[in-house]
């Protein structure tokens, strides 16, 4: 939001000349115009929350005369027009609002990612329904294959606007990556279940442990709908490709996420070796320390290239995960079929790769043992593909246009299984997808996201907003974090 000076006409404008009557107040070039503009925040945010709407809600509370339960549930609304996961994402989305926020500079960032968590929780808390876009109830059918949040996220837009919708699930829950990737200690599951209940509720159907391309076809889902959203996320762990890795002790990171998350005893020994710098390495050497191992990383870049959230990273080393940057391995030694230790190369950076990330280069001759008991490669995932593999381009993943419609008609794709990305890029996608298939139907256009200039900290005047210092969601100490592998390291 902005005011700015109206322009000058060429040749002027004289006071008389206004089509306004007599006081020729709208010809006058002196006149401040009301120009809307972007928030950082919302521009941001992958899936354009409206987060400045959202926070102003509660700000104003009292100077609108509303009590704050009142605005607290606008609030919820004002997410829930975007996001069916406001809970969800107010505990593990790494927020890139915040990064963009223009307080960050003041006094730091304006906490979102807490008020998110805060006003998710009070709209569980007080069984907030969403509210239907239409009463209606359409015949149109759509199929959506994977209940992850891109799934869910599709299933509930599509179900505001009445259309049917069946859900898919290849697993016994649902959530995807939510539940069987990232660890109960950041993302309890109770938690997850009410955000996914609450989209169920509005008569989403689901059908559990069905595998769409073995129980039932791609071609079968798209004969029996109006269309058909892809949404399987990425859950075949890469392997290393170095000798020794098929060992009984040697997982990939979701496999070995996956075992925990589901209740799975899994038996780690003293020392586990995690192999990755993302957010599958990081949650995977953070549970290896609630199981009671020491742990480390090991990681071929330096700790600046390592593609897992920051805070989370922070996490792993106040929890006492060693992490071993610049080294790759090179060679798993086995004792009976159990791997006991491998060597690795000690690596250096050379030139930028076509990621613009400079590529990690051995050192000739740089090599160490290092021992372990279980070894996790987490160095990243992949979709598995059968029976939809006509959707694939080349070696691209399922490839998408821009109204998210693969190359097969009717069948929409998007999340992970077409880029590896956040939860909040799939909850983006599952919107899109349905604003589109919903577009297909009955030929209303998706409306357009306005162009407006985002406003930038220069545009503003700091010292005119008061100072406040900004609240975030704290984590318990570390020493009471191992108590429990499934305790919330920041409880409500
Ligand atoms: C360990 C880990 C930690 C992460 N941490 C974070 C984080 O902190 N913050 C963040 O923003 N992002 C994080 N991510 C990324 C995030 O989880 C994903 O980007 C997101 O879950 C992708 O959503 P999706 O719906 O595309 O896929 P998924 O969540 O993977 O869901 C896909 C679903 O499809 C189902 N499915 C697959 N094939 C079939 C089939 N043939 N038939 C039926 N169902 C099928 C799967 O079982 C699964 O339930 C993390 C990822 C991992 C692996």
């Amino acid at each position: 939001m902005g005011l700015l000076k109206k322009k000058k006409k060429k040749g002027g404008l004289s006071r008389s000349s206004g089509a306004s009557g007599s006081s020729g107040v709208e010809s006058s070039p002196l006149r401040p115009q009301f120009v809307e503009k972007m928030p950082p925040c919302g521009n941001a945010c992958p899936n354009h929350n409206q987060i400045r709407k959202m926070l102003m809600t509660i700000h104003k509370a009292e100077d609108l005369k509303k009590s704050y339960d009142q605005a607290f549930e606008e609030a919820f609304y004002i997410f829930l027009e975007t996001t069916p996961f406001p809970s969800v994402c107010g505990r593990v989305c790494p927020h890139p609002c915040e990064t963009e926020c223009n307080r960050k500079d003041k006094e730091g960032a304006v906490g979102i990612n807490s008020v998110e968590r805060f006003i998710g929780d009070y709209g569980l808390d007080k069984d907030l329904k969403p509210k239907m876009l239409t009463d209606e109830k359409r015949d149109n059918k759509v199929a959506v294959v994977g209940s992850g949040p891109g799934g869910m996220s599709a299933a509930y837009h599509l179900a505001r606007r009445g259309y049917q919708v069946t859900v898919y699930e290849a697993f016994p829950k649902t959530g995807g990556m939510l539940r069987y990737g990232i660890p109960n200690y950041r993302l309890p599951q109770d938690v997850l279940d009410k955000e996914v209940q609450r989209i169920l509720d509005m008569g989403v159907e689901l059908k559990l442990n069905t595998v769409i391309g073995k129980d039932i076809s791609y071609e079968d889902l798209k004969k029996e709908n109006d269309a058909v959203f892809v949404a399987i996320g990425a859950h075949k762990g890469r392997l290393l490709r170095v000798e020794g890795e098929d060992a009984e002790n040697v997982f990939t990171g979701t496999d070995f996420l996956h075992r925990v998350n589901k209740g799975e005893s899994v038996e780690v020994g003293d020392h586990v070796v995690v192999i990755g710098g993302g957010d599958t390495a990081v949650d995977a050497a953070r549970i290896a320390r609630r199981l009671g191992a020491k742990a480390t990383i090991l990681y071929r870049r330096t700790r600046d290239e390592m593609p897992a959230i920051d805070e989370e990273i922070v996490g792993a080393e106040e929890e006492g995960v060693n992490i071993d940057l610049l080294a790759a391995p090179l060679e798993i030694y086995c004792d009976n079929g159990k791997a006991t230790g491998m060597k690795c190369q000690r690596m250096q950076l050379g030139e930028p790769d076509s990621s613009g990330r400079r590529r990690p280069v051995p050192i000739e001759g740089d090599t160490f043992d290092m021992e372990f008991s279980t070894l996790v490669a987490a160095i990243s995932q992949e979709p598995d593909f059968t029976g939809c593999e006509n959707m694939i381009e080349g070696k691209d993943w399922i490839k998408i246009d821009e109204k998210y419609m693969t190359k097969v008609e009717c069948m929409f794709s998007g999340g992970d299984d077409v880029n590896l990305g956040l939860v909040i890029d799939a909850i983006y996608h599952g919107r899109m997808a349905a604003d589109h298939i919903h577009e297909m139907i009955t030929g209303e256009a998706v409306p357009k996201r306005p162009d407006l200039k985002v406003v930038r900290i220069e545009d503003m005047y700091h010292h005119y907003y008061e100072e406040k210092q900004p609240i975030r969601q704290a984590a318990i100490p570390v020493e009471e974090r191992f108590s429990d592998i499934d305790r919330e390291i920041m409880p409500p």
